[in-house]
């Protein structure tokens, strides 16, 4: 996946909004801040093993593609939390 003039944005809410039509340099600004911004994930550790429905990451994204009154695709990715684990990325360890 290309990064140039592209970035994605992590809304508090933990939904992802891609904009397109950015400057390589604004693009790779909006994508740190974004890095920075992601759910943190528990760490695996005593007591807990991977959550096998989301492979540990607490989640998933979905894609959603909406076309703008101008014509372009603005493409918003929300973020589903997983279940199981309720978004930790670990589940506790059967014995
Ligand atoms: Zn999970």
């Amino acid at each position: 996946m290309t990064r140039d003039h592209f970035a994605a944005i992590t809304t508090p809410r933990g939904s992802v909004v891609t904009l397109t039509g950015l400057t390589p340099d604004e693009a790779a600004a909006v994508a740190s801040q974004a890095a920075s911004d992601r759910p943190a994930v528990r760490a695996e550790g005593e007591g807990t093993t991977k959550c096998d429905n989301c492979g540990g990451k607490g989640g998933w994204l979905e894609k959603v593609e909406t076309k703008t009154p101008s014509g372009s695709t603005v493409v918003t990715e929300r973020w589903v939390q997983c279940r199981p684990c309720k978004g930790m990325g670990t589940v506790p360890a059967r014995s």
